[in-house]
């Protein structure tokens, strides 16, 4: 009895050990990826499944262009494999600096595992000459090309490509999973454009200018932002102007996200128009933590907005 007890235990031991060995193995293999943004590291999860690990830097409800450090940050991208982000400067007054601390050249621009998903993307707004001289955070176009799910596919297109560059062993899963995400992004995408009828031609005004991509797939019109310029706070001047056009164009809905609600409210108190609060950078709640939901919240607000 006695001898058949510690059998038994041993036996247990031996397969607790094997499990241990078995998902330390797995997790040794798994990918390391870090993205700018939860959207990125969504689409990113949807693409490597049960082959990456993916973080996203950011939590969704930073603002778009000044993402606070924090230490953590150093740590996860000097042992990432891979960096997905969104490029077109838009991580440029954050990301380089850090880059710089983090010691791990996989991940620097231009190697293999620095996944650029502006690739590919027809970049809205792109400017007749790139001048920062004002602090213009756009300088080489809009960058925030996430919020049509239709140029997302070309991001998932991006992902794959990256992920195969630096594991072309896995190419057959990466592509497999792409072809069902596509799919997946098809049929929602169908669904959207019948749910987003009632934005066509709707005009709005926003903070930062980062709602294009999205007006121009479902037929809003941007009317004006609060910002000066990308960027840069508004002049009095500028606030007493963007009212007057607000009304004289009959503008209906005010978008803003991280930025301080205060401007937002004079605004609409002196105008009459609606605000509504959006996060450019999704994954701020359960209703946003996937790129799918994240977009599929946006949508179901701003028609409810202005229905
Ligand atoms: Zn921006």
């Amino acid at each position: 009895m006695k001898i058949l007890k510690s059998r038994t235990l041993s036996l247990f031991f031996t397969v607790l050990a094997s499990t241990w060995l078995y998902s330390g193995l797995v997790f040794a293999q798994q990918i390391r990826a870090v993205a700018t943004w939860p959207a990125l590291a969504d689409i990113t999860r949807q693409v490597g499944k049960e082959l990456v690990n993916v973080e996203s830097l950011a939590t969704g409800v930073e603002d778009a262009h000044g993402v606070p450090i924090r230490p953590s940050f150093v740590p996860r991208l000097n042992r990432a494999d891979v960096l997905v982000l969104i490029g077109l400067d838009d991580e440029q007054t954050w990301l380089p600096a850090l880059l710089e601390v983090a010691s791990n050249p996989k991940i620097l621009p231009g190697r293999p595992g620095y996944i650029d998903c502006s690739l590919g993307i027809s970049v809205l707004e792109t400017p007749i000459r790139v001048d920062r001289a004002e602090g213009d955070v756009h300088p080489k176009g809009n960058p925030h090309y996430l919020l049509d799910p239709v140029r997302a596919k070309i991001v998932a297109r991006n992902i794959a490509t990256g992920l195969t560059r630096n594991f072309p062993q896995h190419q057959q899963s990466f592509e497999k999973n792409l072809k069902a995400y596509v799919a997946e992004l098809d049929n929602w995408i169908g669904r959207w454009e019948k749910m987003a009828a009632p934005l066509r031609g709707v005009k709005f005004v926003d903070y930062h200018p980062e709602w294009v991509y999205l007006a121009d797939r479902f037929g809003m019109k941007l009317v004006g932002s609060v910002e000066l310029k990308p960027g840069i706070e508004p002049t009095p001047n500028h606030l007493v102007e963007l009212v007057q056009q607000i009304k004289q164009e009959k503008a209906r809905l005010l978008i803003y996200g991280a930025q301080n609600p205060r401007l937002p409210q004079q605004i609409a108190s002196e105008s009459g128009i609606k605000v509504v609060r959006l996060y450019s950078g999704g994954g701020n709640q359960p209703e946003t933590d996937t790129y799918i939901k994240w977009i599929d919240y946006t949508v179901r607000t701003l028609v409810q907005s202005v229905s």
